[in-house]
């Protein structure tokens, strides 16, 4: 990745562009959200695709000279059909949380009521944070995880939507170690004549593989963001069913977007390619295998994990049992000094500040990306409980960061 264009004309942004790619070569990726596409989904997406107006969809579009875009688009929809088993897709919304919006702007009027999980129990902005729009347009309540078992207590969520009848339930977490049980959480939506959106941002990758239970074909609508597991590159998705289609179709355009990123649709097609290959369900297997050994030796240094342990690619570190005193931004700070990228994350019955938070979230896919295996992430486990038993001590900080070096050197990125 030399950038030699840039470099050219513009110097101050190429040494951007490289410190990146360094960056991203000498730390190691733990955010859970994020991962390394290949370099083929790069090259899709700095395509000159960025150049094109698309505003409709394949076949029907405002402007002419759509012929290659409308190739490309139609090729990332019947990728993401395959991979997913939707009826319907919609590969056009700029990110997940654009994909949020057109459900809810296909499905409710202003001022309806949604009924999702908190954002400190593991929710996402996008699904009725106060200052999020969602939060501002729409009747928002919230359901969260039982702080004793990290897990869901569905008979309580059921008396929470019988009470406050939602228009709409919304599933799907941003940090939730644990198998969602959609037909319980469908079961809900019933009983109450609601809509259902299951929002698969983080475990697209999962459940593309069947390495988690697919919400498609039991709820109304699925999204999801396109550059977590999935490895597709910056972008969103929406599923649902047929008869959902024109609804959604016209709640992004005209409703909310006007030209698609048909360079960011390029990179989805190549990376839903990447996804429909064998090797990827190896790749999968692996982030899940990596999160348990990953969460397995963090206990045994005695961290206590929310839920005690994972199904998925991260996990939840509570360390108010372990660290009373110390908190997840102490923690997030100092393994930062060392190489290893994490952030703080609340916890469920948080009682600090959402920016100083007591836990940490720990995610698998991008070192797995990289061939981390289970061994090398129970190293990664060993560095992360020893910064965390000494955030202050220097010392260990340079320690952990040799080894953080060596990881590095033993698994090269791109
Ligand atoms: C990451 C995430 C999103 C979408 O985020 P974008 O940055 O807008 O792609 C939506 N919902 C959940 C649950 C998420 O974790």
């Amino acid at each position: 990745m030399e950038y030699e264009h840039v470099r050219e004309t513009d110097p101050a942004v190429a040494d951007a562009l490289a410190g990146e790619v360094d960056r991203q070569r000498e730390t190691l990726t733990m955010i859970a959200s994020e991962n390394h596409v290949s370099e083929a989904v790069m090259e899709a997406q700095s395509s000159a695709l960025t150049n094109k107006y698309a505003e409709g969809y394949p076949g029907s579009r405002y402007y002419g000279g759509c012929e290659y875009a409308d190739e490309v688009e139609q090729l990332a929809i019947d990728r993401a059909k395959e991979l997913w088993g939707a009826e319907y897709v919609n590969v056009q919304p700029h990110a997940g949380s654009q994909a949020n919006m057109a459900v809810y702007h296909a499905a409710l009027e202003p001022g309806d009521k949604i009924l999702s999980l908190d954002l400190s129990h593991g929710g996402h902005l996008s699904h009725g944070h106060p200052m999020n729009f969602a939060g501002k347009v729409y009747d928002v309540e919230h359901y969260e995880v039982d702080p004793d078992t990290g897990r869901f207590d569905f008979d309580e969520i059921e008396d929470h939507a019988s009470e406050f009848e939602p228009d709409m339930l919304v599933t799907g977490f941003s940090a939730y170690p644990r198998e969602v049980d959609w037909e319980r959480f469908q079961a809900i939506a019933d009983a109450v004549d609601a809509y259902h959106l299951a929002d698969i941002a983080h475990i697209t990758g999962l459940v593309a593989t069947g390495a988690h239970p697919s919400p498609v074909g039991t709820v109304d609508f699925v999204t999801g963001s396109t550059h977590k597991t999935i490895r597709a590159g910056r972008g969103g998705i929406v599923m649902a069913r047929e008869e959902y289609g024109d609804d959604i179709d016209s709640a992004i355009i005209p409703g909310m977007q006007g030209g698609p990123l048909m360079h960011n649709v390029a990179g989805k097609a190549v990376g839903f390619g990447e996804a429909l290959n064998p090797a990827f369900d190896d790749y999968i297997d692996q982030v899940v295998e990596n999160a348990q050994a990953l969460g397995d030796r963090m206990q045994e240094h005695g961290l206590s994990l929310v839920s005690g342990g994972t199904d998925t690619h991260l996990v939840l570190c509570d360390l108010r049992d372990s660290h009373p005193d110390t908190t997840g931004k102490d923690v997030e700070e100092a393994l930062e000094e060392t190489g290893i990228v994490l952030n703080a994350n609340t916890v469920p019955g948080e009682t600090r500040s959402p920016f100083v938070a007591s836990g940490i979230r720990a995610g698998t896919p991008a070192l797995t990306t990289r061939g981390f295996d289970a061994e090398a992430c129970r190293e990664v486990a060993d560095c992360i409980a020893r910064v965390i038993d000494a955030p202050d001590d220097e010392g260990v900080r340079e320690e952990v960061s040799a080894d953080v070096d060596a990881l590095v050197d033993r698994h090269p990125l791109y």
